[in-house]
């Protein structure tokens, strides 16, 4: 697992930036906006009240609307996948929405493609 890129430091003194292009030969969490966040700000403590937590991921991800790696890092969640935090703008819980969305998406695609006669055939 990749060490998430999160840093401390507080969120609030960070002044909002541009979304701004980024290096493409370096890694991506090298550009990674929150590793001058806060840690805590990515990730749930235990016995986390509903209400905190949902404060605290709005607030992770308008971190994550200003990071130049969004894309790269929400990607890269997915593909692990990571199973906690915010990462890429999106939590736990809707990552698991976008994985299952994906893996629907492949079935179709899967059943569209497959050459007439193949099911019958198989069965
Ligand atoms: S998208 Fe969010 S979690 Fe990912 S590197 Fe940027 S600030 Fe960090």
């Amino acid at each position: 697992m990749l060490h998430p890129p999160h840093q401390s430091l507080q969120v609030a003194a960070v002044p909002p930036q541009p979304v701004r292009e980024r290096d493409q030969d370096a890694p991506w969490h090298t550009e990674a906006v929150c590793r001058r966040d806060e840690a805590g700000l990515f990730f749930a403590p235990s016995k986390e009240p509903t209400a905190a937590r949902l404060s605290r991921e709005e607030a992770a991800k308008r971190v994550c609307a200003r990071c130049p790696v969004m894309i790269e890092c929400r990607e890269h969640a997915l593909l692990q996948p990571e199973p906690y935090g915010v990462w890429g703008g999106l939590t736990a819980a809707e990552r698991r929405v976008v994985l299952a969305r994906r893996r629907r998406h492949d079935v179709e695609l899967q059943k569209a493609t497959r050459p007439a006669g193949t099911i019958a055939a198989a069965g």
